[in-house]
């Protein structure tokens, strides 16, 4: 159920008004829309029961039932696009987020140079798994808290925001350490026990589509973090499985405006594990952004043949060059 709040109510009202709901043992999750306060109640309530009690309350102007089964992802929850800030670094805001990294961190002069590089062309974001969710279990695993040490240095260094996989809920803590942004791959896109520990911390979530997931599926993924208090989630494409053997996925690229109308949560595309070939990322990037996409994710290492994963996704300095320029031209927001 929603409560749509009084506009002359001040954010104290609010804030006592949402303890005392809580206290009553409601779960109550707090936006703006349309310039006014809304909660979102979105456990133990009963709107036969309980919708013309809560419209007597005198802080409420009316009360809206929840049209979808994602109810805090919804449009109907919150009308205005959700932007999320990080440092001096946005997604969702308009200009395009660039996110480019390795596809493993591999060593602390690999990704130091790696985000001198990007972050010169312009990416604002710095990716770079340390703990890997690979097929077999005899592939390189991840550099794990070293890797993120290095991460973290040369983040910090260029003036990057980084973005790290998390693949266990008991390392949550561990990894906020040192990672701006968390990262659940598309394996761990229904790991709840995961998802629940990230809504439990306020950091940013990026939220990878999971193979054979549905847009309803992404969305009650994110619906998990949200409702255990974390509203800062970016939603990621990054390609399904279909019959096309040709790439390594198939980009889904109508996610972009569907999401976008289901959702007020940014979407971002991931065109390097969308498709898994090197040459189809610019094509895929300029479509992506063309498609309404938020940011993108792309995978970078000065030489790509030897990234020890994805190494025929990767971009090469020259081709991340091309790429930014490209984005620069069709002036999608890309500054140098
Ligand atoms: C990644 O981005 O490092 C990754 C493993 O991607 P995905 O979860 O989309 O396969
Ligand atoms: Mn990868």
């Amino acid at each position: 159920m929603i409560l749509i709040l009084k506009s002359n109510l001040v954010e104290q009202d609010v804030h006592r008004l949402l303890e005392r709901l809580q206290w009553m043992g409601f779960n109550g999750a707090l936006t703006c829309s349309n310039g006014q306060f809304r909660i979102g109640l979105t456990n133990g309530v009963d709107d036969q029961v309980h919708g013309a009690a809560f419209h007597e309350l005198p802080e409420v102007e009316a009360v809206l039932p929840f049209s979808e089964p994602y109810k805090l992802a919804s449009r109907g929850f919150k009308s205005e696009n959700t932007v999320i800030i990080q440092e001096d670094k946005t997604i969702g805001a308009g200009q395009l987020a660039v996110i480019a990294g390795p596809c493993s961190i591999e060593s602390e002069a690999q990704i130091d140079e790696i985000a001198a590089f990007v972050s010169s062309r312009g990416a604002q974001f710095l990716r770079g798994g340390a703990f890997k969710p690979r097929t077999s279990p005899y592939d390189f695993q991840g550099l794990g808290e070293s890797g993120l040490k290095y991460m973290q240095q040369a983040a910090q260094r260029y003036g990057l925001v980084s973005v790290s996989e998390v693949m266990d809920g008991a390392e949550v803590p561990m990894l906020a350490e040192y990672v701006d942004v968390m990262q659940v791959g598309a394996r761990n896109m229904q790991n709840y026990s995961l998802l629940k520990a990230l809504g439990r911390i306020n950091k940013p979530v990026l939220l990878k589509r999971g193979f054979s997931a549905t847009y309803a599926d992404l969305l009650m993924s994110a619906e998990y973090i949200l409702q255990a208090g974390n509203p800062n989630v970016i939603l990621c494409e990054r390609g399904i499985r279909t019959f096309e053997t040709y790439t390594r996925n198939t980009l889904d690229l109508a996610a972009i405006p569907i999401l976008q109308q289901l959702s007020h949560l940014p979407v971002i595309v991931d065109p390097s594990h969308g498709t898994g070939r090197r040459e189809l990322i610019l094509p895929m990037s300029l479509a992506a952004v063309a498609a309404g996409a938020s940011g993108l994710m792309i995978e970078v290492h000065p030489y790509p043949d030897a990234s020890i994963s994805d190494a025929k996704q990767t971009l090469s300095f020259e081709m991340f060059e091309q790429l930014m320029s490209r984005l620069a031209v069709e002036k999608v927001g890309v500054s140098f």
